[in-house]
């Protein structure tokens, strides 16, 4: 299943990938989301992007292109696209078309009505000859984007209907300015009657299968779907299919509940007969063997609706690790289906990212060098260290259900045998990550500039923050989390409720401890001595400061991540009080945390460090409940109230979506001899164009 990081706050979720812990994290601003079972990473990774990022930067490469409603709408670069070979590229060509083919069945999924509203939309956007100025029109148009945005009529996350802000009587004269006033009667309530389709899932009401605007079932109750699916399920069959995944439930005239399977010849027919063909040309310039042979059987799929194909696709598709491309395509995830069972349809493509998965493997491949040399007790250190190196992908394509709102994590397949006894693939979306962090400061009043004391401060944490930001993720993740051990004697429950808040505060500490050590210079992972302290100043003021902009007011910090974070930054911030190692100021009225003194910080985290490994070692349960409880829990409500009211200043988006970049090929003499990558740069020119290209259904 997809996840959404669940937070309507300025900063991204991420699961922890080792303790599977919800976490956030202070890389990014928006709402973001994951796709596959369970929720994880995301955090992990961005990695070396920030090399690409910055250079971006000075090619003035813009990422934020537009801000209406409550969204934002970015764009991504690709990096390392000119280092596929040309079959590689051709390979994504394809994959990305058969994801672009699919767009018109999630418009179909979300509610039937859906692609009829997005036709009379594209008609007024393309040929009212009126006026384009007025404030009605304004209105229009963002109720456009956000249709275009959404997939539908309904927000893609409250799932809510959201309505024009222009009258009626003016959407109207709209539609029969450009000749669609037979559909008037028709489309108007759906688009503007609260009772009409008011929620596209629509939970607690008295039916809801009945009463959900989503396009799976029709005709029927949830009594009788659950009753239908009960009398196909083999409730012994140890590796059962995802019974009623790829169809819409429907009772006909003759009072008969029947399946209408998505397939080729079926439902979504024409839509999926092109996506058909775009992976045959995909698969005859495939990577590999491995590679053809799963897109034949996802064709085959396709055309037959054959549940134990999907199932036989993913197990292959699973075990291919080897492979530079890879992509998603097909009905995933079943967020949409208040019943948890008919997936919605999405495409994604990606490749590794071979840069950013390198510095995973170095960090990883000097596991024992980190733990030998950290600041805790020898008795505590692991004699034998393995590091875990994560895989970095960018993708080149988002599609249906992904596009524009987009997962930055990836963890598939979802069928919980096939994952148990196949394993699943996990990994992260550096340039997605990216963009949101690069967009983020294109906003004129963003977070950096409203928490961070100087100018200097902001423009270290320009130059480096991304870089050090993603190597304290990989450092937390690929090493901490796995450094140290625990005497013999000691119970791993030892700590009990405060395990997971010192669990995290160990392995943020050995990623701090080890920003600023010159081993990741000499590896070549951070570029000099500097860089370290854009993240240390970075942490800091979120750790004891601005994260808790997340927490309602009058609440106590209660999330794991959350509570090590203050439990870090408070910790040194009164032990380093006498040497003014970190400053509390004031201006204006306006309260700041300033790092004064980066070497006597890394000596704190190192003080730390070793104090919570042996808390951890030994189980000292009193130690570890003392430091949670006097640094980690209690919002000083001043700092609280101050911080709620300055991130409200902001008028931050909460929710982001993306443009895609468009696979261009290059033909000479009537042969393709290259793809390029061509940044769009309208959002309503991509939509309109996807509109006419992609139009199936
Ligand atoms: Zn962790």
């Amino acid at each position: 299943m997809h996840c959404f990081a669940n937070y309507k706050y300025n900063y991204f979720s991420y699961n922890c990938y080792l303790c599977a812990e919800y976490a956030m994290d202070n890389i990014n601003q928006y709402n973001m989301k994951l796709i596959g079972r369970m929720i994880t990473i995301a955090g992990m990774a961005a990695a070396l992007v920030s090399c690409s990022d910055k250079a971006a930067k000075e090619d003035g490469f813009r990422y934020l292109m537009d801000e209406f409603a409550d969204l934002k709408i970015m764009r991504y670069q690709v990096p390392g696209w000119d280092g596929l070979t040309l079959q590689q590229k051709e390979y994504v060509y394809h994959l990305a078309e058969a994801a672009k083919y699919g767009r018109d069945i999630i418009w179909m999924q979300n509610c039937r009505h859906n692609l009829d509203v997005r036709k009379t939309i594209e008609n007024i956007l393309e040929n009212y000859e009126g006026d384009r100025t007025s404030e009605d029109w304004k209105m229009f148009e963002t109720y456009a984007k956000r249709v275009f945005f959404s997939n539908g009529i309904h927000h893609h996350y409250a799932e809510d209907k959201f309505f024009p802000e222009c009258s009626q009587e003016y959407f109207q004269s709209l539609m029969t300015a450009v000749g669609d006033e037979a559909k008037c009667a028709e489309l108007l309530p759906v688009i503007f009657d609260p009772a009409v389709y008011p929620a596209r899932k629509l939970m607690g009401g008295k039916d809801i299968v009945a009463e959900s605007a989503v396009n799976f079932y029709e005709g029927v109750t949830r009594a009788e779907v659950e009753a239908f699916y009960a009398a196909m399920v083999d409730p012994s069959d140890k590796t059962p299919v995802s019974y009623g995944l790829n169809s819409r439930v429907v009772k006909g005239a003759d009072g008969i509940v029947r399946e209408e399977v998505y397939k080729v010849g079926g439902l979504y027919g024409p839509a999926l007969e092109k996506i058909c063909a775009e992976l045959e040309k995909a698969a005859a310039v495939a990577e590999d063997e491995t590679q053809k042979s799963y897109i034949a059987d996802l064709v085959a799929y396709y055309r037959s609706g054959d549940l134990k194909l999907w199932d036989e696709y993913n197990i292959k598709w699973v075990k291919d690790t080897l492979g530079t491309v890879d992509f998603v395509n097909g009905f995933v995830e079943d967020y949409n289906d208040p019943l948890g069972r008919k997936a919605a349809w999405e495409g994604l493509v990606n490749f590794k990212d071979t840069e950013a998965s390198r510095r995973t493997e170095l960090i990883s491949e000097n596991a024992q060098w980190f733990e030998d040399n950290s600041p805790v007790d020898d008795r505590f250190k692991k004699s034998e260290v393995k590091g875990v190196s994560a895989k970095v992908i960018n993708v080149a394509t988002l599609a249906g259900d992904c596009y524009p709102a987009a997962p930055i994590g990836i963890n598939l397949p979802n069928a919980d045998w096939i994952r148990r006894e196949h394993g699943s693939k996990s990994v992260t979306i550096a340039n997605l990550t990216s963009a949101y962090n690069m967009a983020a400061q294109e906003s004129p009043k963003n977070l950096l500039s409203e928490f961070a004391w100087s100018e200097e401060e902001i423009a270290a944490e320009k130059k480096y923050g991304a870089l050090t930001n993603d190597l304290h993720t990989d450092l937390h993740e690929c090493l901490g989390h796995g450094s140290g051990q625990l005497l013999p004697e000691t119970s791993p429950n030892a700590l009990g409720e405060y395990s997971s808040a010192l669990e995290e505060t160990r392995a943020d500490l050995f990623g701090l401890y080890y920003l600023a050590d010159p081993k990741l210079v000499e590896l070549g992972i951070l570029p000099d001595m500097e860089a370290y302290k854009a993240q240390y100043s970075s942490y800091i003021r979120n750790g004891i400061f601005t994260q808790f902009n997340r927490v309602e007011f009058g609440k106590k910090n209660m999330e794991a991540h959350m509570q090590n974070r203050k439990l870090i930054a408070d910790w040194c911030y009164e032990k380093g009080l006498a040497d003014n190692v970190i400053e509390k100021k004031v201006r204006d009225g306006k309260t700041y945390f300033v790092v004064n003194d980066f070497e006597a910080l890394r000596g704190l985290f190192g003080d730390l460090l070793a104090e919570v490994q042996r808390i951890k070692s030994e189980g000292d349960y009193e130690a570890g409940k003392a430091l949670v409880e006097n640094y980690a829990v209690n919002i000083d409500p001043e700092l609280h109230k101050e911080v709620l009211e300055r991130y409200a200043s902001l008028g931050l988006k909460p929710y982001g979506g993306f443009l895609n970049p468009e696979i261009v090929p290059v033909e000479k003499n009537g042969e393709v001899v290259d793809y390029e990558v061509v940044y769009s740069d309208s959002y309503l020119g991509q939509m309109l164009e996807y509109g006419k290209k992609y139009a199936t259904l």
